[in-house]
């Protein structure tokens, strides 16, 4: 079975591994490395980018599909004349590093300003986030149970970039059941009660500020995030959603 090594190090920017399954997806051809470094979509983060070397040949990733828990590259069509040569073959893996990493920090981002929200906000569950396929920006969106106001947002802001200043660390770390985690963590565990997680989880652990089971690519410490801006808010009072849009300053190619 595939390694999905993205989540053990989101930093490992090239990977050479080698061509464990090969099939036909849509037309195109589909392969799963025995070590996978792209992330595809989910949890609000869109897929990476990049390029996958075999036989000195270079091939785009068109698209990442996870099928049956196995996560499918799906190569550029210039790769379909050699597909029945992929199976066995080494496979050199290059992420569109400057993208990936602007994923992680808005991600992180995102983190952080839930546990602002979950400090701060009245009846607070978190609803998800949504990162922009282009980076331009990233929505989180939790319920409030009173009014969701530019004080609110305000207060939580402040609270978000603190906390970015401290440049407090972040880790993932496995727990056997999400009973056990929460019970490490009751002061500052959040979850999406539409989640149903069984068995053993990942949690994202940021310091003393936020623990959450998630599978998606964050940075080290929370410093990295950078610059963040709300561009927006808003609050929809019969279901009681409150979303905020942020934006931070990324180099994307
Ligand atoms: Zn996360």
């Amino acid at each position: 079975m595939s390694v999905q090594k993205f989540l053990y190090d989101s930093y490992l920017r090239e990977h050479t591994s080698y061509v464990e399954s090969f099939h036909i997806i849509n037309n195109l051809c589909a392969i799963a490395l025995a070590e996978n470094i792209f992330r595809p979509s989910g949890g609000g983060q869109p897929r990476d980018h990049g390029t996958v070397i075999i036989n000195k040949i270079s091939y785009k990733v068109e698209d990442i599909i996870k099928i049956k828990g196995v996560t499918n590259l799906i190569l550029d069509s210039s790769a379909l004349v050699s597909l029945y040569e992929f199976y066995g073959k080494e496979a050199n893996s290059i992420l569109d590093w400057e993208r990936r990493y602007c994923l992680m920090r808005y991600h992180t981002g995102g983190h952080i300003l839930m546990s602002a929200a979950r400090q701060t906000v009245l009846g607070y569950e978190p609803q998800g986030m949504e990162i922009e396929d282009d980076l331009s920006s990233c929505k989180i969106l939790f319920t409030s149970e009173e009014e969701f106001t530019e004080k609110n947002c305000s207060s939580l802001l402040d609270i978000a970039l603190n906390a970015i200043d401290g440049n407090a660390s972040i880790e993932g770390k496995k727990y056997p059941s999400l009973d056990a985690a929460k019970e490490e963590h009751i002061d500052e565990f959040r979850i999406n009660s539409n989640l149903n997680l069984k068995g053993k989880v990942r949690i994202i652990i940021i310091d003393n500020y936020d623990a959450n089971p998630c599978s998606g690519t964050h940075v080290k410490s929370l410093g990295e995030v950078g610059s963040l801006t709300i561009e927006s808010f808003s609050y929809e009072s019969i279901e009681r959603i409150a979303s905020i849009k942020f934006k931070l300053e990324c180099i994307t190619s």
